[in-house]
This record gives C-alpha cells, structure tokens and sequence, in this order.
C-alpha cells in the first residue's frame, strides 16, 4: 500500500509540525490521533510550511493512529492559527490548542438512545402494560418512558432485556436558529442611518473595519443587531465578541427579542458538557451566531459575514500569558481572512481605533470607516461632572461634599453609587510596633485584608492565610494595622455614617454564585438598596432607573504606576461609571475625588470633553512614539532561581539585532519581580511602525537556548507592564 507523508501540527507548545505516515493522502484540517512519545495524541493535518527550518523536523516516521470523527478544521481557522503565531509569537501548537480547546468534543457524541415497541412478547404484568400504552411512535429516552408510565426505571430496563422494548439512537435535538426576517425593534433616524451602512458592507463582503460609537443608551446593539440580521439572511454566519463582564442576561433578551432564538453562548460558566455540545455544534455547521468572551474567537466557525467586537476598548480581550494574543486584533485578521467586515462598538473606543478610523483627524487606514450615533433625543449624555480635591482633606474616605451628596440622594429617595477599584478591607496591613508589612511568600505584592472572610489574600496569585492575632515579624498583639481603603471598609464607613441606609457590596467575587448577583443586580434596579459600592463590575451597562448620585472614591488610582494607557483606562472607566447617574427621569450628578484635580483626565472629564481627552492622548503617544505610532513589545523572563533568570535576560539583551528605529530597553527586575514563586525580568522592545516587529524578534529569539527552567514570554503590543 502507497504511504504518504503527512505533516500534523499538536496541540502541545512546541513550534513545529510532526511527520507521520498515512495509508494515502489525508488533506489538511482532517482529525487525527498519532503517536507522541509515549504518548497518544490528536492533532490536525497541516500544511507543510514552505521550508523545513520553518518548522518541520525529519524524524524517524511513525503511523497515524486512527483518523477521528470530527469535521475537519476549517480552512480559515488553520490560517487564523498561523497568522497568530506569526504575530504573537506563539509556539504554532500552543495557538492550535486553544481551537482544539474540548478534545472531548472531537470524538462523535454518545448516541442518547431511546425505546419504542420491540419485537418480543412476553408475559404483561401491569406495570409493563402502561409503559406500552405511553409508548407512541416516536421512541422516548428511557428516564421519560418511566415518568410518563408512572412506574420505576427497572421495569423499562427488565423488558428491554426482554426484547418488549427496542433501544434505537435518538437525533440530537436541534435548538431553533435565529429568525433574521423577524422584525426588529423601531429604530431612530440616526440608528437607522448607522444600521443601513453597517448592511451595506456586509453585502460587500469584503475586508472592512467600522467603528460604530455612541454614548451608552445610544441604541449600539440594536444597530448591530441589524447587520447580523443581514448577514444571516445572506446566508453567513456571525460572531459577536464581548467582554465576560458584558454577556449579560439584558443582551440575550435582547437578542432573543429580535432573533426569536439564542445564539451559542461561549464563556467561563459554561459546564462540561455544555462546553463539548457547543464546540461539536459549531464545528458541525450548526450555529448560525456565535457570542463570546476572547476565546469564542477560535472556535471552528467558519462562512462568516460579520464579526462584531462590543466594548471593543475593553482590556479584557487582551491575554496577557500563554498565547498573548488580543481579541480585538485577532478579530481584524479573521475579517481578512473571511473576507467580512468587522465592526468596533464602543462608548470610549481605544486611540487606536480612534486613529485607525479618523476619528481624531488623522488620515483614516484604507477600508475603514466610522459611525457616530448620538444621545437618544432628550437624553444628556452624560450627567454632570464635579472634581472634588482631596488635597487639602485628611482622615475619611469620603469627603464632605460627598456625604452630602449621599444625604441629599437618599432624603429625596434616590439611589447612590461608591465606585471604588479595590476589592477586600485594606490594600495593605502593617505592624505599628515594628514597621512589618504583610506580603504575599510568593509574589512582591502585599496581601489584602478581607475582612468578610478573614483571611489576607493575594490577589496576584489567590495565596491566603487566616488573619493574624499578633505580628509575625516581631510577635506584637494588637499592632496590626490597616492601611487604605478597599470596598468592605467603605461599607463599614457609609454603614457609620448613614445607620439607616440599606447598604450592598457589588465585585467580582462578592457575591459569590451568579445568582446571587443577578438577585442583588434585580434589588439594585428595583430600588431595594439605598447604596450600592462596588469596583470595576459596577460600571458596566447596568440600568438602574434610581440611581442619581455616582461617587468617585478615588479618581486617581488607575492613574497611579504610570503604564502607557493609566490615563486612557482610567477616562475610560470614569467616563463609565459617571454614565451609571440620571439614566432615569431625575438628573444625574457625579463627584470624583483626587488628588490631581488638575491633571488632563480629570478636566477632560470635568468638562464631559471626551475628544479633547482623546487629542491630547493621541499627541503623547505620537511625540513618544507609543502605540498606534509605533510597536512595543514585552519580553519577559522568569524562573524559580533569580541570578539565572538575570543572567538570561541579560543574554537576550546581548543578543538584540542592532536595527534602524528598534530600540530595546532593560532588562531591569519586573514590578512584580516575583509572581506565583517565579523571578521576573523585564525587557521592553519598541519598534518605530516600519520595522517588522514580529519578524525582528523572530529573528532574534529563535536562536536564544534558554537555561533549564528559565522561561521566556513574548508579549507583542502588551496591556500589562507589571
Ligand atoms: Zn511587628
Ligand atoms: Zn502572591
């Protein structure tokens, strides 16, 4: 028999396709399980890369196993992985692993079978004479037959044995498709302008980005909606990308209203076997939309007319480890890919969608485009601003004009907001005998006191211990000390200050089960909580018709550390939180305190100015050469034993390309110069925007051998500098 050679990329973080032996040719993208070491393995068929040293080894050639029952990986997904790879720098399996991300799902499912009449006869007790009689023509799953009959399962098991009954496979239910001729919701003039061009270009099917922007309550989803609508009724298929935060029950109601049916849903709660129906489904053809968290990104969908990434300035579809790729970028390559467009929404998009598009005056990149949707009529977009300056304040975290506030909202029946980023009691514990600060035995960071649970934690890498009695550096009773704010001791505060109020805490571990946020969320809307203090969750597209008065702890904490997008994050965020106040009949007003009340976000904000805030951005960025104006890119190495982890750094330094408009800077210890019991060093690599960054360090890093147990991450455009 003729043997071919097929090369077959695994899903294992190695840079390489593997040679194995096949009775006959097996085209690209077919399942397969190989032998791996002593392992077993599946894989996918691949294209040979067009030159060994690209990642092809000769090796001694083994068999292919078996050939699985699994659609083959499409086209497009196969080329998503290697343009991945290419611009992260990804090891080409590591990439394949998050397609392959349910191996369970590549193996056909177990048939769910059911009974109808079999052949036999046998004597009929009474028992068995009702389950005959619920027995239709349609066969019915075992559990069903028993319920229905009203008698126990072991009957129906005994005369199927007997041969009464006849276990036949069961089609796999089939979830109704989203209906696009079902008509959508009435839409205003300036909606229905952004929804026809946002149609037209998914006729055209080609390539395209379009940033579609508008204050929250602007109607974006309804807009959207219509395009996918589009895109369905030609045929294609839809993927909509969100932040986890933003996969709301309020989204899918709303989709459902307007598609009559869900779409398959992809996020972190899904079960097992939820996860592995979905996956098959998709892969199968089966699931006209698909919406997600980044992740949904790779699942083997393909024929898209439309891709949609909501909140697409959302730092959340960035992945900062493993494959550190970002979603909203990925996204673009797959409309290149598919030949689609795909559309940015967002309150506050990222200057770099703002350059790409021309939103601030820059010349716009060709096929690009921007939709701005205005305030609904009779809508504020945003309530008002106040700067209160904590500069001259001491000792409480809530400063005067802020009680006020929050005595006047509550006195007039109103709702109020405390918006602080920190979970837990303090940041930060320390010993009044003797100076100690309690810090985390595996990271450089301190550990948070959480009071609720009273433990210290880590919020770097979940260590924790119980609260401690006495110091542990000097042994001193009752010196422990907290230091700062966090959201349970403002709820302590507010509780002190306001004894009748009806106080909540809202953040992402509190409350714990999902349900018991969608009941405090429901509380919160209905008027049954007079304050409501949480972080960041909180800023996100909430409605609460009650809420009037947002308080700001601390306007400058995102400020603080100085990355290269504090202050873009932070105007992103306020301006979010703000949007919470006056969505109702009665206006809203938001107080932010700081300590920089002259600092260019605060004013940006105090002026409800969002272009200015953005102009001024774009100008830093440009005179400093920062992204859009430039690339950079992160290399980090780690390991257990500092010196060879600096030593290492120090080797790849040595090792940089000496290139035109590539400058590399460090290494210098990480931030965080220990995380999760690993060293870190950092180095920083900033290419002006002609220099083919990915290519560079290729070049660079292929040939660098890494000591035992020093690893090294690349992370191309990175959002985190810790
Ligand atoms: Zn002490
Ligand atoms: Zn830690």
């Amino acid at each position: 028999m003729a043997e071919t050679i097929v090369p077959v990329l695994l899903p294992v973080p190695l840079d390489q396709v593997f040679d194995y032996l096949a009775d006959g040719p097996l085209p690209p993208g077919t399942v397969v399980e190989v032998p791996f070491g002593p392992r077993r393995l599946i894989g996918v068929v691949w294209e040979a890369p067009p030159r060994p040293e690209e990642g092809r080894r000769p090796a001694r050639l083994r068999a292919v196993q078996r050939r699985l029952d699994a659609p083959p990986l499409p086209d497009q997904i196969r080329r998503l992985v290697d343009r991945v790879r290419l611009e992260t720098l990804a090891p080409w399996g590591a990439v394949l692993k998050l397609v392959l991300s349910v191996p369970a799902a590549l193996e056909p499912p177990e048939p769910r079978l059911g009974y109808r009449l079999g052949p036999a006869e046998a004597r009929l007790t009474a028992a068995r004479k009702k389950v005959l009689e619920v027995l239709g023509d349609s066969p019915l799953l075992p559990a069903e037959l028993a319920r229905r009959a009203g008698v126990g399962s072991a009957v129906v098991r005994g005369m199927a044995e007997l041969g009464l009954l006849d276990a036949v496979p069961l089609p796999e239910p089939e979830p109704p498709a989203p209906d696009p001729a079902r008509s959508g919701p009435a839409l205003s003039p300036a909606q229905a302008e952004a929804a026809a061009a946002l149609e037209a270009a998914v006729d055209r099917a080609e390539p395209a980005v379009v940033l579609l922007e508008g204050v929250p309550g602007a109607g974006k989803t309804e807009v959207y909606l219509e395009a996918v609508a589009r895109a369905l009724a030609r045929g294609r298929r839809v993927l909509v990308l969100l932040p986890e935060i933003a996969l709301s029950p309020a989204w899918l109601a709303r989709f459902e209203a307007r598609f009559g049916a869900p779409p398959a849903l992809w996020h972190s709660e899904l079960t097992g076997a939820v996860r592995r129906r979905t996956w098959r489904r998709i892969a199968e053809g089966r699931a006209p939309v698909v919406v997600g968290a980044r992740s949904a990104l790779f699942l083997p969908q393909s024929g898209l007319g439309l891709i949609v990434v909501d909140e697409e300035h959302d730092s959340s579809f960035k992945q900062d480890d493993g494959v550190t790729y970002h979603a909203r970028d990925a996204a673009l390559i797959r409309g290149e890919i598919e030949s689609c467009p795909v559309v940015l929404a967002s309150a506050t998009p990222s200057i770099e969608t703002l350059v790409r598009t021309g939103a601030l005056g820059d010349p716009p990149q060709p096929r690009t485009g921007r939709l701005l949707l205005p305030a609904r009529h009779g809508e504020a977009p945003l309530p008002r601003i106040e700067l209160v300056d904590l500069r001259a304040r001491r000792g409480a975290w809530l400063s005067p004009p802020l009680v006020q506030g929050l005595e006047a909202a509550l006195a007039a029946g109103e709702q109020a907001l405390l918006f602080l980023n920190r979970r837990g009691y303090a940041p930060l514990t320390l010993c009044r005998a003797c100076g100690h600060r309690l810090g985390c035995p595996n990271c450089s960071a301190w550990l948070v006191s959480h009071r609720l649970r009273r433990r210290l934690l880590c919020h770097h890498c979940g260590y924790s211990e119980p609260q401690p009695e006495h110091c542990p550096h000097c042994g001193a009773v009752d010196s422990l000390h907290a230091a700062g704010p966090g959201v349970e001791r403002l709820a302590e505060e507010v509780a002190g200050l306001l004894p009748e109020a009806r106080v909540r805490l809202l953040t992402s571990d509190q409350p714990a089960r999902p349900s018991e946020v969608a009941a405090l969320l429901d509380d919160m809307a209905s008027g049954a909580i007079d304050v409501l203090i949480g972080t960041q969750i909180v800023a996100k597209g909430h409605h609460f018709p009650g809420l009037t008065l947002v308080g700001v702890v601390d306007g400058d904490m995102g400020l603080a550390g100085g990355d290269l997008r504090a202050a873009e994050r932070t105007f992103q965020l306020l301006y979010q939180v703000a949007g919470r106040a006056g969505r109702g009949a009665r206006p809203g007003r938001v107080l932010i305190q700081t300590h920089m009340p002259d600092h260019p976000v605060m004013l940006a904000l105090a002026r409800g100015d969002k272009d200015a805030a953005c102009r001024l951005e774009r100008d830093e960025r440009r005179l400093s050469g920062m992204p859009p104006f430039g690339r950079l890119a992160a290399l980090i190495v780690s390991g257990p034993d500092a010196s060879r982890v600096a030593e290492a750094a120090r080797a790849i330094a040595r090792a940089a390309p000496v290139v035109e408009g590539l400058t590399v800077l460090g290494p210098a210890p990480a931030p965080l110069a220990l995380l999760r019991g690993r060293h870190r060093e950092r180095l920083l690599v900033k290419a002006r925007p002609e220099v083919d960054l990915p290519a560079r360090l290729r070049a660079w890093l292929r040939p660098i051998r890494l000591p035992a147990r020093v690893r090294l991450l690349v992370d191309v455009d990175p959002y985190s500098f810790l």
